[in-house]
């Protein structure tokens, strides 16, 4: 048993939707150049850092947010 990826990206860039690279740590989108570990507030779009739980422009309860949108997949089994 190998220990796991921690950054293992592999979904769309949330802002360009082109594919990241899979199997390293990606933290700026090859594509767009957009810095895709970061979560959008829902209320103004602010960019919020991992581990964050209050957007520090509007104040807004992020702790919800999935650490990367775009890469997150649904998965119900269960
Ligand atoms: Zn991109
Ligand atoms: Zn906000």
């Amino acid at each position: 048993m190998s220990s796991m990826t921690v950054m293992d990206n592999g979904g769309p860039c949330s802002f360009c939707t082109n594919p990241l690279p899979v199997g390293r740590a990606v933290v700026f989108c090859p594509h767009c150049g957009m810095n895709v570990t970061l979560a959008q507030c829902p209320a103004c779009s602010s960019e919020v850092e991992p581990g964050w739980h209050y957007c520090v422009t509007c104040g807004r309860d992020v702790s919800a947010l999935p650490p990367i949108p775009g890469t997150a997949k649904r998965d119900v089994n269960g």
